[in-house]
């Protein structure tokens, strides 16, 4: 080839590639490794035999491709695909176990170019897709670089109610007893801290309770044990005056100084680093287990997602566009494992997370973040059917749960609007948790409309 055509080839290449840095986070256990493994997983199969009918690259048939390709960060962990795909592919398939840290992969996707122009220079063009994964528990965090050490304690002691009051005992008691002006007694210091940090851990696991500050706190990743995750609210009677006077080496000063160095480098690091070179985002919400909890589980999934939405509400005159200046332009939310529940519950899972998202989605509208919500089971492990009931037909889902025992129920209605308290009292909402189902090596992994939400994500980057 001429060199004049060959560098235009290589140009318009060039060109044609595009990269884009895709965010995926939620709350522990909404679903996030299933969700990353079943999108690594989808495309790979992109050029082979996609199951993404509803992705319009494939229904144009211009999709030719996807392989994973050595993730640009060597600072940060790999996402572990080949060990999420084995634990799918044992006998019987299990859920592969959860990341905990930030993690990342990118997928180099190859495709035939939407414009006549670009195909007639070049066939063939990629997108490169990083796939990073955080702990929804991070976003969590944000508040806190708004707010002093004294304003913080403040606020957390006010949520000791209810049963955070009760789960709060431990610590609470030993806190009250320190003297703020005393030298600090790093050892007491830590294990407060640790008693603080149980009691987090006790309000997601026994309380249902997500909505924990700080979030590093339940997962510290590589941070664990560091002085930097060894403070707590300051819950003394002590006035504010009088406490801004202690020393820096006494109890009070050492709490603060971590606080405040936890949000200078943890908080804001992690905006700094990773949000804000985040191009669209995910959120998942897991809706179903809450209102399987109940009530008080309910209304704490709500706040934690409130919660999580003041990180895209980034206004001109917003902290996070003053400190970051973020750049995401679609935010997707998620309510996962649909497969939970039959398909006609689906659009009150869709409506029911869009109520639960609605005042800040207005708000981020406003600003220019498109926004969808939408249902989806990345790795369904159920099959939808139908089941005779004293004569009438009744739809049912057949699944096998975890100790392997097949199992057809109906795990009952999901609740279009914000649920009243006569859904929980005759509440008929109950399901147990399935074991996916055994997947053939070569195929696809089966899914609910993984599809749809590939479309939302990239579809516009396929040009
Ligand atoms: P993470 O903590 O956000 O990474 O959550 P995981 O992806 O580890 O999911 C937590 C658990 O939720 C899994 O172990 C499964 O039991 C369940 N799960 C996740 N995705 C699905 C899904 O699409 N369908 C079903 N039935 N269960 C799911």
């Amino acid at each position: 080839m001429p060199s004049v055509k060959r560098r235009v080839k290589q140009w318009a290449s060039r060109g044609a590639d595009r990269h884009v840095r895709l965010a995926v986070t939620g709350l522990s256990r909404a679903g996030k490794t299933a969700f990353i493994t079943s999108l690594i997983n989808q495309l790979t199969h992109l050029g082979t035999e996609p199951n993404l009918p509803l992705m319009q690259l494939v229904q144009q048939g211009r999709g030719l491709g996807a392989r994973r390709e050595p993730h640009p960060h060597m600072h940060l962990p790999a996402f572990d695909y080949d060990s999420a795909m084995q634990a799918l592919h044992s006998t019987p398939p299990v859920w592969p176990s959860p990341t905990r840290d930030v993690s990342e992969v990118r997928l180099a996707v190859r495709y035939r170019p939407q414009s006549a122009a670009l195909r007639a220079i070049n066939d063939m063009a990629t997108l490169y897709v990083d796939i990073i994964d955080y702990p929804g528990e991070w976003l969590l965090d944000l508040p806190l670089l708004s707010q002093t050490y004294s304003q913080w304690s403040a606020k957390q002691s006010g949520l000791l109610t209810g049963r955070r009051g009760e789960l709060a005992g431990t610590w609470t008691t030993k806190a009250a007893a320190l003297d703020p002006f005393a030298p600090a007694d790093e050892k007491k210091l830590a294990e407060i801290a640790a008693d603080y940090t149980a009691f987090l851990h006790q309000c997601k696991a026994h309380g249902g309770l997500h909505w924990v500050q700080p979030g590093r706190f339940v997962l510290p990743g590589e941070l664990a044990g560091a002085p930097v995750v060894q403070f707590f609210p300051w819950v003394g009677s002590d006035n504010e005056q009088d406490l801004a006077k202690a020393g820096k080496d006494s109890n009070y000063g050492v709490l603060k100084a971590r606080y405040d160095y936890y949000c200078e480098h943890v908080v804001a690091h992690f905006y700094r680093e990773h949000f804000a070179k985040i191009d669209r985002q995910v959120i998942l919400v897991d809706t179903l287990q809450p209102l399987n909890a109940g009530p008080a589980a309910f209304h704490d999934m709500r706040l934690a997602v409130e919660q999580l939405m003041q990180s895209f509400k980034y206004g001109k005159s917003g902290l996070l566009k003053r400190l970051f200046s973020p750049r995401i332009d679609k935010v997707l939310f998620a309510a996962t494992k649909a497969d939970h529940v039959t398909p006609e519950q689906h659009p009150n899972l869709v409506s029911l997370l869009q109520q639960i998202v609605h005042q800040a989605w207005q708000q981020a509208a406003f600003e220019g973040i498109d926004m969808r919500c939408q249902s989806v089971a990345a790795i369904e492990a159920t099959t939808p059917g139908y089941v005779s009931v004293k004569g009438s037909t009744q739809s049912a889902l057949k699944g096998h749960l975890a100790d392997n025992s097949p199992v057809t129920l109906y795990p009952g209605e999901v609740p279009a609007q914000l649920p009243e308290d006569a859904f929980w009292q005759d509440q008929g909402f109950d399901f147990p948790s399935f074991r996916p189902q055994p997947a053939p090596l070569d195929a696809p992994l089966p899914h609910i409309r993984m599809d749809k939400a590939l479309d939302y994500l990239l579809g516009d980057k396929f040009r």
